[in-house]
This record gives structure tokens, C-alpha cells and sequence, in this order.
């Protein structure tokens, strides 16, 4: 049945710690995302979208909410969400739209933490796993019994079915993959079995010119990976760069395989908005809550401000206003994604939220003062086992300022342990790998001056005081 409204329907597809460069429509060495890359052929690539936090509750938070984590009080994994704020599909709901939220919530469950502004929430607690997951419908606990990005899938197409046809709708749906512990699914397990996947460039950085922080951390693919993550026993005998190598394989290979599983279920997904005849007036959103190091500086995990983590898959297919095959280096955050889908429903921005709406970008009318820069802040100091040091900082078009602050400053997942503040400058034109800190280099001294002028004036925008 044809639709009579005109606001658009929104999917949102966001999945977990999906790298961009683990997308073909990024230009991925490593893989094949075919309906991923429907959704970029025939809408818009950002090539610049950047969370503000590169950590799974927090980017959530700041997604629903068009707020920075200061302000919506989720910085940290410890932090839980308070569902009586203002979010985006609370005003999506008030305005007539049917909601719902499919898979990962992570913001923390009962009470005040359970999800709001959804008509329908089927959520995964916590991390959730990959093989017969239990989720809380509505808050009443069931277990599923299949892999959990197909389970995803026939929930969210189940809802889309049953919505009232006469009502626009958003639908969220949050995937747990690909997040560690990367276990495929029957179908995909035996996928790049007789395939080498190369190494990337960085693959052996040893951390010289660069920051404490960075070579304290804790998330090497040669020492900090488990057998739990390989699933099955090192082989012995091999020399260490041969043992690196071999683990890099098992880790890529499973994480890939488990995308390749999020790409069918997008095809899914897709295939019946095609069948229904929703495609024209479906703005089709597909990204994830941060990027990943996928073997980049010798890495697993995210959470730096370096740019495999920092940088969101963020691709956008809506026929109506969006020309297929558009790409951009415009700067977009994940606190504009709230603000752009209220401009696209054509409702009011509350004043508090934060970001800016992207519907310009997404038309190809960037206005000329369009945001250059970006503010990132990662609270979690020394916290998780991953052992990174909180720390904010400031990316332009080319250079991207980062100071470790060294302390907790009271976010609730901190350890109270203090480190010797640093600070790294990265001229991303000449070292895109973020190989070399510059910031002693006497000729960038103006650079560190006029950055550093420009970190506090965001710190300033986005009244993050502390
Ligand atoms: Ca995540």
C-alpha cells in the first residue's frame, strides 16, 4: 500500500565497533560488504564522520541525545543512562512517529535506565552474545534460539510488518557484531579459510615518537589477545613475528566473518523496503558507534582519538533528497545525527541539543562556514584492561591535537592514578598513520599555538569545563 505521509521513515542500522575500512565502499583491502555498499552507491558517503568518544555507552548516548558525554552524563562504560533526558526518538514518538529500538542498548537496565521513547524495545542486556542470545522485550526476558545478527534481523522485519501503514516509523537497529568475542555464525565460519589477509601498513609499529599513553596500552594483537578470541590453542614453534601473524589471522578472519553476516541481514533488510515500495521515502541510515584498529598500530580495540578509531562508517541512502553515489569530506559527528533526522521530519531542534543537522551536507549545499573541527574526549582513565589514558584534543582538516591529561577528573570508570601529562601533534597531510607526534617540532610551533586556541574555544562551545 502506497504511504500517504510525506515525513520519512528512518532506519537506523548501527552495528558494534564496524571499522570503515572493514567496508568495501571504504575502499577495504580485507573485505566485501555488497548491500553495505547499496546503501552508499545510491545515497552518501561521509568520509569524515567522527565520534566524540570512541567507546560503545557513551557514542550511544551522544547518538540519541545530540549531546556530548559531559552533558548527557554517560562518559564512561560505568556511567548509566538516565531515560528521563530528552532524547531524539522521544520526539520522533511525540510527533507521531512509531518507535522502535532492536538489539544493543548498553545505557544500563531497570528504573530510569531502561530505553524510552521506543513503542517497541526488544534490547540485548548488556553486551549480549552471539549464539541464542536472551533479550528483554519490553523488559520481560526471553531467549532466542539462532545467531544473534539474523535474530536482529527477523525481529526488526517483524515490527516493520506489523507498524500501522497510515504512520511514519523509526527504527533502530543495534547489532552486536562485530564486537569481540567475534563468533561467527554456521553459515559464514569457514569464510577467508584459504585466504591471506594482508597486514596493514602499521602493523608493526613499535611506538617510537609517540606518546607513553600509547605504548602503555593494552591491546596488542601480538600480547593481549586470548585463546578465547582465537578459539582454539597457539600453535608452538613459531617465531614471534610468525605467532603475531597467525593471531592477526584468526582475529581478522572471525571479526570479517561476523560483517559479512551484518551484510546479508542489511540486504534483508533492504530487499523488503523494495518489496513493500518503501525505498523512495525510507532514509536508510547504516553506521556504528565507533571505528576499531584492526591490526592498524599493531591494535585491537578502539578508544584513542587515532583516526581507525575515532572515524564512524557513516552512509546514507534517502532517494527522496540525497543524489546516489554522493561523497563527502564534510566534517559529521555522531551528535549532528539526532538533529539531522528532526530537520528531515521537519521538527523543531531543542535548544540543548548540541549538534548540527547534516541535511545540507547530505543535499550538497555545505554551507561555507561548515564545522572544520572537532572536539573528542575520552574519560576512561587507565579503567578497562585496555590500560588507555583519558585524554581530549582537537582534529582539523589536517592536524589533530591530543593531550593526555594524565588523571581521572572524577569520571565514574577512572582509576585514580596519575600519569605525566602529554601532548601529540599529528599532521595528518604528511602522516596520515599518525606515526610521527610533531608537537616539539619547532616548526610547528605556531600550529600547536592555534590549535591549542582552538581546542579550548570547542571545550568552550560544547561546555566541557573541566
Ligand atoms: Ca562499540
Amino acid at each position: 500500500m502506497e504511504q500517504k505521509q510525506t515525513k520519512p521513515n528512518i532506519i537506523f542500522i548501527m552495528s558494534d565497533d564496524h571499522a570503515a575500512h572493514a567496508m568495501s565502499c571504504y575502499g577495504s583491502k580485507i573485505n566485501e560488504t555488497p548491500n553495505l555498499d547499496r546503501i552508499a552507491d545510491e545515497g552518501i558517503r561521509f568520509d569524515n564522520a567522527f565520534c566524540t568518544n570512541s567507546i560503545c555507552a557513551p557514542s550511544r548516548a551522544a547518538i540519541l541525545t545530540g549531546r556530548y558525554n559531559h552533558m548527557n552524563g554517560v562518559k564512561t562504560l560505568g556511567d548509566k543512562f538516565d531515560s528521563r533526558q530528552q532524547t531524539v526518538q522521544k520526539i520522533l514518538q511525540d510527533d507521531g512517529y512509531q518507535t522502535a529500538l532492536i538489539g544493543k542498548w548498553h545505557l544500563g537496565h531497570g528504573g530510569i535506565h531502561n530505553p524510552t521513547g521506543f513503542d517497541y524495545w526488544n534490547v540485548l542486556p548488556g553486551q549480549g552474545v552471539y549464539h541464542d542470545p536472551q533479550l528483554y522485550e519490553m523488559g520481560e526476558k526471553k531467549v532466542y534460539e539462532g545467531y544473534v545478527t539474523d535474530i536482529l534481523t527477523d525481529l526488526s522485519l517483524d515490527w516493520m510488518k506489523g507498524r500501522h501503514k497510515d504512520k511514519p516509523f523509526m527504527l533502530m537497529c543495534h547489532h552486536k557484531a562485530p564486537h569481540r568475542p567475534w563468533d561467527p555464525d554456521k553459515k559464514h565460519a569457514h569464510m577467508y579459510e584459504d585466504v591471506h589477509i594482508p597486514e596493514p601498513e602499521t602493523f608493526n609499529d613499535d611506538y617510537s615518537n609517540r606518546s607513553e599513553a600509547a605504548k602503555e596500552a593494552k591491546m596488542r594483537i601480538d600480547r593481549d589477545l586470548t585463546e578465547r578470541d582465537f578459539k582454539v590453542t597457539p600453535p608452538e614453534h613459531l617465531s614471534d613475528q610468525e605467532l603475531k601473524s597467525w593471531k592477526y589471522q584468526r582475529y581478522i578472519k572471525d571479526y570479517l566473518r561476523v560483517i559479512a553476516s551484518i551484510d546479508d541481514n542489511v540486504g534483508r533488510i533492504l530487499d523488503y523496503l523494495d518489496e513493500e515500495g518503501l525505498t523512495e521515502n525510507t532514509m536508510v541510515i547504516y553506521t556504528s558507534d565507533q571505528g576499531f584498529f584492526l591490526g592498524d598500530h599493531g591494535w585491537f580495540d578502539k578508544r584513542f582519538m587515532y583516526e581507525e578509531s575515532l572515524r564512524m562508517p557513516f552512509i546514507v541512502r534517502y532517494p527522496r533528497a540525497i543524489q546516489p553515489g554522493t561523497v563527502t569530506k564534510d566534517f559529521a559527528l555522531n551528535v549532528d545525527f539526532a538533529e539531522t533526522f528532526l530537520d528531515y521530519a521537519g521538527i523543531e531542534v531543542p535548544e540543548e541539543m548540541q549538534g548540527t543537522s547534516l541535511r545540507p551536507v547530505m543535499e550538497g549545499n555545505t554551507p561555507d562556514d561548515w564545522q572544520t573541527s572537532m572536539y573528542y574526549r575520552y574519560w576512561e582513565h587507565l579503567s578497562s584492561e585496555h590500560k588507555v589514558g583519558a585524554h581530549y584534543g582537537v582534529r582539523t582538516t589536517r592536524y589533530k591535537l591530543i593531550y593526555y591529561y594524565g588523571e581521572a577528573l572524577g569520571a565514574s570508570d577512572a582509576v585514580d592514578e596519575s600519569r605525566t601529562p602529554e601532548w601529540e601533534l599529528f599532521d595528518l597531510e604528511k602522516d596520515p598513520y599518525e606515526m610521527n607526534n610533531v608537537y616539539s617540532d619547532p616548526s610547528y610551533s605556531e600550529t600547536v599555538v592555534t590549535l591549542k586556541t582552538e581546542l579550548y574555544r570547542l571545550k568552550e562551545a560544547v561546555a566541557d569545563y573541566e
